[in-house]
């Protein structure tokens, strides 16, 4: 069947990085599996600079139709000083509700090859890979109340509502169990139950989920023991399962355990499997233009589409096996190479990749 994918470029090293994945995905369909259709439309800074808005009606309309949407990154300093609303990452928001992309799935994988480029012992991170299962539209982000106001004694006061309801719970449980069912059959659930009455639900309504998937062994962790663990010994993890605010802090000490910001993907799907695949970095208008960006967190973003979006599983194992492939080989970007290494640039991984796919 023909499936349809959306490509939003998007600023900084964004076109560098998704031009590279464009390739492994055409190097792909010239081996077997589904047919794509590739489309490509504005989203960040350069919609803003063509369109007047960093997403426009149609990149949204593109973007549903489409079984999956691979952005590069949005943002520089070229629109920081812009309003609210007309900056880069506000396109990105937007397409993410848009979608009503509620599950955000980071995995942190060590490949053997870059194992000193982690900052923790080669000891404590050999064999590193887990996935984080985020849920990515609730919780203090959204709820309300939320505000700031001048107390009646001239003190300033703001708040934000930490709120979650039971279907939330539910629906993201349930993609971390499904999950580590194709995994090693293990969800460890984050939480502050012991103080929080939104955790005492999540806590609640994860075991209740539980019982649905006998096959899982489930855990629960309070969060500030989970950071501590991250760091201690990551490799007892498989699937965490964790609120929107917990997540977002801890899906960046994961990612930070593997050594390169570069190499990391990430998927963010809704109920219909539909799902935005991007790497976990920005823009990086440091290095843009300088075909030095790494490109392999976008082509393992392709990875992951391929198994949760597009309904070719073997194909995104494939892609994968290059990856390691060519790292096996010793093909490194500047990012991942080690001192007084020489490196490759973006285009040259990219073909690296797409070659290895041959093989
Ligand atoms: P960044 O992730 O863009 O860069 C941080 C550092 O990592 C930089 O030194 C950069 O050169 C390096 N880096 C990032 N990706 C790399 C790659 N693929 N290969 C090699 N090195 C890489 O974060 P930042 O500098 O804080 O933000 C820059 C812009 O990106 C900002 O406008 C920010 O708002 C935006 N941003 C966008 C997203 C997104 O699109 N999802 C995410 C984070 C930041």
């Amino acid at each position: 069947m023909l499936k349809k994918i959306l490509v939003l470029p998007g600023d900084g090293i964004g076109p560098e990085i998704t031009a590279q994945a464009v390739k492994v995905l055409r190097a792909l369909r010239s081996h077997s599996g589904p047919e794509f259709e590739i489309e490509e439309a504005l989203i960040g800074g350069a919609a803003v600079d063509a369109a007047g808005d960093p997403l426009p009606q149609e990149t949204l309309a593109k973007a549903r139709q489409a079984d999956a949407v691979l952005l590069g990154a949005v943002g520089g300093p070229k629109w920081d000083a812009l309003a609210t609303k007309l900056r880069p990452e506000r396109g990105l928001l937007r397409l993410r509700a848009g979608l009503d992309l509620f599950a955000n799935l980071r995995p942190a994988k060590l490949y053997g090859e870059l194992i000193d480029s982690s900052s923790l012992k080669p000891e404590v991170i050999e064999g590193l890979d887990l996935v984080i299962v985020r849920e990515l539209t609730g919780d203090v982000y959204y709820g309300e109340p939320r505000g700031a106001r001048t107390l009646a004694g001239g003190e300033r006061q703001a708040f934000n509502t930490m709120v979650y309801r039971e279907s939330e719970i539910d629906r993201i449980a349930r993609v971390a169990f499904k999950l580590a069912l194709q995994r090693r059959g293990r969800v460890c659930s984050i939480d502050k139950a012991n103080v929080l009455e939104a955790s005492q639900l999540w806590r609640q309504v994860v075991a209740e989920v539980a019982c649905e998937f006998p096959g899982v062994e489930l855990t629960h962790m309070y969060v500030d023991n989970a950071a501590m663990q991250l760091a201690r010994r990551p490799t007892q993890f498989d699937v965490l399962l964790t609120p929107n605010l917990f997540g977002d802090i801890l899906s960046d000490l994961a990612a930070m355990l593997t050594g390169s910001i570069g190499m990391l993907p990430s998927a963010s799907v809704n109920q219909s499997g539909q799902g935005l695949y991007e790497p976990i970095h920005g823009s990086a208008p440091d290095i843009a233009g300088q075909n030095s960006a790494n490109p392999l967190g976008t082509i393992l973003s392709v990875a992951m589409m391929l198994h949760y979006s597009l309904g070719a599983p073997l194909m995104g194992e494939r892609v994968e096996r290059a990856v390691a492939g060519v790292l096996r080989q010793g093909v490194r970007t500047q990012d991942i190479a080690a001192p007084g290494e020489s490196s490759a640039g973006t285009g040259e991984m990219g073909n690296a990749v797409a070659n290895a796919l041959g093989r």
